[in-house]
């Protein structure tokens, strides 16, 4: 029998979609890479199916690409050549939320906002918020160990997860859907799961701690003449907020004159200064309106692509120390290079994360992967990281080694090969 005939046996025939079944969003995430139709769609409808499904790619060696709600930046999630595609797409759902315990346990395929929404109703908050919250999955958070606008006071998703139960290549279940904020019993192996790109296994369930419900939230925008300013202000405000700043989101002129020219977004500080930094304070209410309104500054980057076409991002992170070190060097090393290009930075500068967006005139794919070079050589020059928190996945797969050693890289290698000896889970992503 083939691969086909025996993956629809045990999920069903119509769970596993071929040929011009398969939509074309399953060819492709939001890295902007060439679409590649998988060989199939496997969308199984529970946890046990998706174990079965995987166990028979295992024991043919058939590659297979995990898919959540497929906003991956780092082309992790596209196919590639020859590979079957498995969404989490019908493993949906918040399964309970313990109010003692303050935890969420919700199936891997369930959209964040979903879970957001959840544990606000049940007068909690989750930790995790991300600009893709309306299509990303918390499988996909968890397998990205995602950052976003939080990451300050609740840190990074790894942070907001107690337990997991994760398929492993074989098609064995594994599960600790611990609950409890304490328990050494042996290796937290959980923890490895997370960040680890769909390299390791399939996420399928996740015990998450929430948080107290903020009465509100109050926002404002500052502006600073220099980078180093903006670093002082941030460790002030954490001394006089006592429960520790939600946001602060840094935004650089050459990206406020574009939001605020291009885009149209209301200016309200007048432009001319070095930095603007948007805080986020959960106490204190103020009107959904006004705060909006800030975040429209923020939120302009999403409508880069469609203004100027393709860009060149990058989600780096910089040691604070040398934060004004790196701005200064980009500012002067992207048009000398790139001459015409258009670039800005902005980020959570809190969390040592920027990001940058680069048009070079014109964009090819040479020019793009020599921004890449740039970019990257800079950043790890002055001891920072290829990637701050959207992963390595295909895209960045050339430059992992400028950020990790022979024997971390290696590391990464003894692990891989221990938990997916035929490397059929998201293989070439990574390492
Ligand atoms: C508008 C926008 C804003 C964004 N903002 C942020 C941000 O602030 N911070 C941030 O960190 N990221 C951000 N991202 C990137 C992206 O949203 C995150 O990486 C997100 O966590 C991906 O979730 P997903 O469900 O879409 O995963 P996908 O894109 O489907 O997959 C991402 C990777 O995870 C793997 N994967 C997915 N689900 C599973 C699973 N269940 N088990 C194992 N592996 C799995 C995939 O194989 C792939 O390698 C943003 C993206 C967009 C489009």
């Amino acid at each position: 029998m083939d691969l086909i005939a025996r993956l629809r046996e045990v999920v069903g025939a119509d769970s596993v979609k071929v040929g011009d079944d398969v939509p074309r969003r399953n060819w492709q995430d939001e890295a902007g890479l060439p679409p590649v139709a998988p060989v199939a769609l496997l969308v199984p409808r529970t946890v046990e199916e998706l174990a079965a499904a995987l166990a028979i790619c295992h024991a043919v060696g058939q590659p297979v690409v995990t898919q959540g709600g497929l906003t991956g930046l780092a082309g992790g999630a596209r196919p590639a050549e020859g590979e079957v595609a498995l969404s989490t797409e019908k493993l949906v759902g918040v399964e309970e939320i313990d109010p003692s315990a303050g935890t969420l346990t919700a199936l891997a395929g369930t959209p964040l906002e979903v879970i957001q929404k959840a544990a606000e109703a049940a007068g909690f908050m989750c930790g995790i918020d991300l600009g893709a919250r309306g299509s990303c999955t918390i499988g996909g958070n968890v397998a990205t160990n995602a950052g976003g606008n939080q990451v300050m006071r609740y840190g990074m998703t790894r942070r907001n997860v107690l337990g997991l139960e994760v398929v492993l290549a074989d098609g064995q279940i594994v599960r600790s859907l611990n609950k409890m904020m304490k328990n050494n019993a042996g290796y937290d192996w959980t923890q490895l799961f997370i960040g680890s790109e769909g390299t390791l296994g399939v996420v399928t369930r996740v015990v998450l701690a929430l948080h107290p419900l903020p009465r509100g939230i109050l926002s404002a925008l500052l502006a600073v003449n220099d980078t180093e300013s903006g670093i002082r202000a941030l460790r002030r405000l954490e001394q006089t907020i006592p429960a520790g700043l939600l946001t602060f989101e840094a935004m650089w002129h050459e990206f406020y004159e574009i939001a605020t020219g291009t885009f149209r977004v209301i200016a309200p500080l007048e432009r001319g200064r070095e930095l603007y930094i948007l805080v986020a304070d959960a106490v204190v209410a103020q009107s959904s309106r006004e705060r909006a309104g800030l975040w429209a500054l923020r939120e302009s980057v999403y409508d880069y692509k469609r203004e100027f076409g393709p860009t060149v991002g990058f989600d780096i992170s910089i040691p604070l120390d040398r934060m004004a070190d790196a701005i200064a060097a980009y500012r002067v090393a992207i048009p000398a290079a790139f001459p015409g290009a258009l670039w800005v930075a902005f980020g959570h500068l809190a969390d040592s994360n920027i990001h940058l967006q680069v048009v070079p005139r014109p964009w090819t794919p040479e020019t793009a992967k020599a921004v890449d070079r740039l970019v990257y050589s800079e950043a790890t020059r002055l001891g920072g990281s290829v990637s701050a928190e959207h992963g390595i996945g295909t895209l960045k797969r050339p430059y992992l080694a400028l950020t990790r050693t022979p024997p971390e890289l290696a590391l990464m290698a003894t692990v891989k090969q221990a938990l997916d000896p035929k490397a059929i889970l998201n293989r070439g992503r990574v390492l």
